[in-house]
């Protein structure tokens, strides 16, 4: 079920943060890639590969059911929509799409660390890393699961704090929010399903693991 008519399938992400990089990472492993004439996949024309072009929130579930044999993806997302059943694996850590999900206060609250939380309304759009978090604090508090623009919940009092996404800070700054603790740092990773793929697949799909990992320590 892995693959369709005996071709490996890489899922990337589509358009976002992090598309261009992982584009180049194809094409820097060798993989000459051909934008096909339909946005949701593009072609390998060197080797029986095709580019499954999706929203990377999609990623993990695509990979862990086997639809796709590799993917790319943010740790952060990959642990989200993580659950009880097989999962994707993650093969290395690719050294971009660095970012760091942070607990943020607007200029009211005093935080003294996690326990300042405590019964107090948290916005995420990362709900389940959040509640492990609290959890492992031995904290209670109130989740609201907004799927963007996080940073005005304290402002439109939706919420005490937030736990968001922070690469430079701009964003919580101009907000007027202070990053706190850390929830989880991320990066992208790449993945692969828990299922080989067809038989006569396997070799082609160790190549393109080992010429990727060339590349990403080739970067440092
Ligand atoms: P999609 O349309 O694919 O669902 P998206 O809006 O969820 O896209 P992007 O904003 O493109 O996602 O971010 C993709 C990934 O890039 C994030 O999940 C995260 O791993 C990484 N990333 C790196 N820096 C940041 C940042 N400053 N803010 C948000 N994500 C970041
Ligand atoms: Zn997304």
């Amino acid at each position: 079920m892995s693959t369709v008519q005996g071709r490996l399938r890489i899922a990337v992400q589509k358009s976002g943060r992090l598309a261009e990089r992982s584009l180049d990472l194809v094409r820097d492993a060798g993989l000459r890639v051909v934008k096909g004439n339909n946005d949701l996949l593009y072609r390998i024309e060197n080797y029986p590969i095709d580019l499954l072009r999706v929203r990377d929130d999609d990623i993990p579930t695509f990979v862990a059911d086997g639809v796709c044999d590799l993917g790319i993806v943010g740790e952060n997302v990959l642990e989200e929509v993580r659950n009880g059943g097989p999962n994707a694996e993650v093969v290395m850590p690719l050294g971009f799409g660095r970012c760091t999900l942070k607990i943020a206060t607007p200029p009211g609250l005093d935080y003294a660390g996690p326990s300042s939380l405590q019964g107090l309304r948290i916005a995420t759009s990362y709900p389940k890393i959040l509640r492990r978090f609290l959890n492992e604090a031995g904290v209670q508090a109130e989740i609201v699961t907004m799927r963007g623009a996080v940073e005005v919940a304290p402002r439109l009092k939706l919420a005490a704090a937030i736990c968001d996404l922070v690469s430079t800070g701009a964003t919580l700054e101009a907000n007027g929010l202070t990053a706190r603790d850390t929830v989880l740092d991320s990066q992208a990773v790449l993945i692969k399903a828990p299922t080989p793929p067809e038989a006569g697949l396997q070799h082609l799909l160790d190549s393109v693991v080992e010429r990727m990992a060339g590349v990403v320590s080739s970067q440092g």
